[in-house]
């Protein structure tokens, strides 16, 4: 099964994509994780990344989808998951030349409650392990004890300004998958297991048709 997950800025698609990744035995290919990992390497190309990425500004096209087609060429499981690809009608583009999905799911959130979500976000920087602010009885990971931050580009400034882009770019797509007849829309602005259950109903009716 081959998914993609659409949705703004926090708009909790990384909680849903995760869940359904355990249920459907799939692989998880997030291009925030993709890029954060990149970053890591220390290289010309992850100092680049890096000043893009804090300046709330996206990376390009071609760079993303690269990332992505790799990810896709070492998925060993029951197929895959994309979360946050493709943003931009290019990068739809340059990989329908390499695969399809099966479904695009598309997570509506109210905007607000998004904000509120990336101002309560926090990350292990040990273990990665995404938290909430108002979980943590100190500044230290409940998982593993090591020390709690936020991400470089966790701020209302940038979420503003990503939430604005996605809205510009977000709406070709969403007439793109929508005429081919693979968009489902699920509103998610209750809890995580409800929005959770409303996927489920619409994968199964997909593995029924198959
Ligand atoms: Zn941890």
């Amino acid at each position: 099964m081959k998914i993609i997950l659409l949705g703004g800025p926090a708009c909790g698609k990384g909680v849903q994509a995760k869940k359904i990744c355990e249920k459907y035995n799939l692989v998880h290919i997030s291009t925030g994780e993709l890029l954060r990992d990149k970053i890591k390497q220390n290289t010309a190309l992850s100092e680049k990344l890096k000043e893009t990425i804090s300046s709330g500004n996206l990376v390009a096209d071609n760079i993303i989808c690269e990332l992505v087609k790799e990810k896709i060429s070492t998925c060993q499981k029951d197929g895959y998951l994309l979360d946050g690809f493709p943003r931009t009608m290019m990068q739809a583009n340059l990989y329908s030349e390499f695969d399809k999905p099966d479904i695009v799911i598309l997570l509506e959130t109210d905007k607000n409650l998004a904000l509120s979500r990336v101002k309560s976000r926090r990350v292990c920087l040990n273990c990665k392990a995404s938290l909430k602010v108002d979980e943590l009885k100190n500044k230290h990971c409940p998982y593993c004890s090591g020390s709690v931050g936020t991400r470089i580009d966790d701020t209302a400034e940038v979420f503003e300004k990503r939430y604005e882009i996605y809205k510009m770019q977000s709406a070709p797509l969403i007439k793109y998958y929508g005429d081919l007849g693979l968009l489902v829309k699920i509103e998610n602005n209750h809890s995580i297991e409800e929005t959770f259950n409303e996927i489920i109903k619409s994968l199964s009716k997909l593995k029924e048709l198959k």
